[in-house]
């Protein structure tokens, strides 16, 4: 007996047609073979909104204000993650932030908010931490990550995202980032910008990638810069200052080398 040969491609098949080819002709009636999908309730946990207010007033009745530093060291990564619990009327708060002398110990910070995101009581794990009245800088950093979130809902993707100028950027960084990248190929700022962005020349590499396409091989060819050296932007390195000319002479205009 010969075994039959499956040429047919079932992933490509749509439901009705798989029904015909299956023969599953009691498919219908089965209906998912007695079994109830069940499908918990979907999880939403309300997070008051921390105004940059809120958040004075409460650094204000202890004589102090949300520094510099702590704004420079959130910024800086310091701060390595948040957690959140809501329980009635209030809102706890994790922060996990590192030292800032020594990046491998991580203090714990809890803040407590009622549901307006008025700060009630705070702690810290270093030693001008002790609750429930702490306002070091690790409090004050973990506070203003939490005035970010009132930007909406957005995700930490989006967020990175804007961040690096790719979803969002205003006119003067624009011209600040074409300034900076002149040069193109010889300027080493204009291959970190171009990494950011998708281009002309990676968009047919992602459109016609399939099941097949090693995805973490093609993410690194994106997210890595390399000095690419294809015969065709060989020839168009060669050529260009030459065709430039011949463009400037054709069309009678001034061209000039940047
Ligand atoms: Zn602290």
């Amino acid at each position: 007996m010969s075994k039959r040969k499956h040429s047919k491609d079932y992933g490509e098949m749509t439901i009705p047609l798989l029904k015909q080819e299956l023969r599953l002709e009691s498919y219908d009636r089965n209906d998912n073979f007695g079994h109830q999908l069940v499908q918990a309730e979907q999880f939403n946990m309300n997070m008051p909104t921390v105004t940059e207010e809120q958040v004075k007033i409460y650094m204000d009745l202890y004589g102090q204000d949300l520094k510099e530093n702590s704004k420079a060291m959130y910024k800086a990564k310091f701060l390595c993650s948040i957690r959140l619990a809501s329980q009635k009327e209030n809102v706890y708060i994790c922060g996990r932030v590192s030292a800032e002398m020594y990046k491998n110990c991580i203090y714990n910070v809890d803040i407590q908010l009622d549901s307006l995101g008025v700060v009630q009581q705070c702690q810290c794990e270093c030693a001008a931490g002790m609750g429930p009245e702490a306002h070091c800088k690790h409090v004050g950093q973990v506070l203003h990550a939490l005035t970010k979130l009132k930007d909406g809902d957005k995700s930490p993707e989006d967020m990175f995202l804007q961040s690096i100028h790719v979803t969002a950027i205003t006119h003067d960084e624009q011209e600040s980032i074409e300034i900076k990248t002149c040069g193109q190929g010889t300027n080493k700022f204009w291959g970190e910008e171009r990494l950011l962005r998708l281009h002309a020349s990676i968009f047919g590499r992602i459109c016609t990638a399939t099941d097949r396409t090693d995805f973490p091989k093609l993410a690194e060819s994106l997210t890595q810069y390399k000095n690419i050296k294809s015969s065709a932007i060989i020839q168009d390195r060669k050529y260009e200052a030459v065709a430039r000319d011949a463009y400037s002479k054709d069309q009678s205009v001034f061209s000039f080398k940047v």
